[in-house]
């Protein structure tokens, strides 16, 4: 993690590493330009470093959890596009696209569509196009290889909606012709979740490197390999939202993203679970009321 001193993000990483003991240290930018060579450090910026983290390859992580699910019992309907429900004493009746079901609970977990089965509370979540990256490595190949995982906050204020005014990237795992992945994160406008997936424009390509990759990786070549859109479901307070229906005791609202909700599936899918099948969970799920999004 890197930020100009004094930045929030990094005040607040530093407070939770001390307060859930997770190994860390503070680096000096002097000994972030040594240890570091593929950022241009400048003299205000500090460093947090965690050796014990990494990267998670989510389509690998949501293959395993649908299997185990499978493994478990579970029936799944994948491909099926869920239209309508209704909740009533008999339960919860749901109408897809490909047939009906009845059941006692109903956990609306439809990410960036969750305003299309929760309509009354569209206005508590925004959903934010995201554009992903991979810059041509024009040098140190070997380092950028080895190199951390990493978050570089800008200093801008994150409020509203904003979650961090910066950008993040990974090492080059794709080999020396497959670029580095590098992001950041967008909150201009706010757009519909169609599932089209369009790359970057030559304009936000151009303006992703001049505020982004140049100033800061300049091993980095400026015109992308290649990108693709992702969708953010952000809440006021970039909060999770884990809670019962306003209406309807029977159904869960889940909607735990504001771009950073994939690292905590298992313990929410776990939490989840014990909600639907024994009416209380271990975890204090208060933190995560509908409430706490309201304009
Ligand atoms: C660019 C980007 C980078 C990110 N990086 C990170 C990161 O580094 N770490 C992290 O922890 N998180 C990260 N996130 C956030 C993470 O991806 C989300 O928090 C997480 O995927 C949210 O999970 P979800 O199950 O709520 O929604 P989703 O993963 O969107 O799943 C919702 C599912 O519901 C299905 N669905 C929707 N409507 C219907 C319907 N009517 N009928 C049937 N199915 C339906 C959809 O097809 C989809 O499969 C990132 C997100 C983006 C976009």
């Amino acid at each position: 993690m890197l930020a100009p001193a004094g930045s929030e993000f990094l005040t607040r990483t530093r407070a939770s590493a001390t307060q859930y003991r997770v190994p860390h240290e503070d680096v000096s930018a002097a000994e972030l330009a040594e240890r570091f060579p593929m950022f241009a450090i400048g003299a205000d910026t500090e460093g947090y470093y965690e050796p014990g983290a990494g990267y998670v390859r989510p389509e690998a992580a949501v293959r395993a959890q649908l299997e185990l699910a499978r493994r478990h019992g579970a029936r799944l309907r994948l491909g099926e596009t869920a239209e309508r429900w209704a909740a009533g004493p008999a339960g919860v009746r749901v109408e897809t696209d490909a047939g009906a079901y009845v059941a006692d609970r109903l956990v609306l977990c439809a990410g960036p569509w969750i305003g299309d089965l929760f309509p009354e509370g569209r206005d508590r979540f925004a959903v934010h196009r995201q554009l992903m990256y991979w810059f041509p490595i024009r040098e140190g190949y070997e380092r950028v290889r080895e190199m951390p995982v990493f978050v570089w906050d800008l200093g801008g204020k994150a409020d509203g909606f904003v979650h961090l005014d910066g950008f993040y990237g990974f090492p080059a795992v794709d080999g020396p012709g497959g670029g580095m992945k590098v992001a950041t994160e967008s909150y201009e406008r706010t757009t519909t979740p169609d599932g089209r997936r369009d790359p970057a424009t030559p304009e936000e390509a151009e303006a992703m490197y001049w505020r982004c990759v140049g100033p800061h990786l300049p091993w980095l070549g400026p015109n992308p390999i290649r990108s693709v859109s992702c969708l953010y479901t952000n809440t006021r307070g970039s909060r999770f939202v884990i809670d019962r229906h306003p209406d309807h005791e029977s159904v869960l609202l889940v909607s735990a993203c504001s771009g950073h909700g994939f690292k905590h599936s298992a313990a929410i899918g776990e939490a989840v679970a014990q909600l639907v099948t024994a009416g209380e969970s271990d975890l204090d799920l208060s933190p995560f009321a509908l409430e706490a999004t309201r304009p």
